[in-house]
């Protein structure tokens, strides 16, 4: 924790309640401000081809709508054994209307008798931020593991029950607290970074 306010309110611009409860946890304890996705804007369509793109349509859209800076997440999942899938599909990886569990199994399924030094993946998420006068700066923040043979664990969200972080204690991301995943995860420092950049301008 900076513990410097960075003297600025960020509107979030993910309509995921899951990634803003960790944004929020994670920028406020950096001193960083925000509020919430206004209600009446509609969901922004993720057609862009990376997690930068999409980030920023989310980011700029919402900086658009409500005339002040916004701050968006896109978030991919990149597995090896799959060449990289689903990575911009993450949330889709199951088909448009997969919950979090349809894409669990089907990535279980996929890596189906594959053994455990060949379930490497990452997550990678960019932190953006989009301002009225349309500058922008953001963030990566990148986390490596392997995908469990099985899901274990019931805190966190999305793939986070077979997630086993290389930095951490065998335990997949459902099974720690969000405070233990905060500090290996791909949301994490991606956040961190984009806090100590905006306290950087604010200075
Ligand atoms: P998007 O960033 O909104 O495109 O969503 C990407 C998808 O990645 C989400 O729907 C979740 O399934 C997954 N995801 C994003 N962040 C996390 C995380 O921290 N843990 C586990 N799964 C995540």
């Amino acid at each position: 924790m900076t513990g410097r306010p960075s003297g600025l309110e960020l509107v979030l611009a993910t309509a995921n309640p899951d990634k803003a409860a960790e944004i929020v946890a994670i920028l406020g304890a950096e001193g960083v401000a925000l509020s919430p996705r206004p209600a009446e804007v509609p969901d922004v369509e993720e057609t862009g081809g990376t997690l930068l793109d999409n980030a920023r349509l989310k980011a700029r859209a919402i900086s658009e709508a409500t005339g002040r800076a916004a701050v968006s997440d896109d978030t991919g999942l990149e597995v090896d054994a799959l060449g990289g899938a689903p990575g911009v599909y993450t949330a889709r990886y199951a088909g448009d209307d997969a919950t979090y569990a349809d894409n669990v199994v089907k990535l279980l399924v996929e890596l189906h008798g594959i053994p455990a030094p060949d379930r490497g993946a990452r997550f990678i998420a960019v932190a953006f931020v989009s301002f009225p006068d349309r500058t922008e700066i953001w963030a990566e923040g990148v986390v490596e593991g392997t995908i469990a043979p099985e899901a274990r664990g019931t805190d966190g969200f999305g793939y986070d029950p077979v997630f086993v972080p290389n930095e951490g204690d065998g335990r997949t991301f459902a099974e720690m607290g969000p405070a233990d995943k905060h500090v290996f995860s791909h949301r994490g420092r991606a956040f961190r970074a984009l806090a100590a950049m905006l306290c950087d301008r604010a200075d």
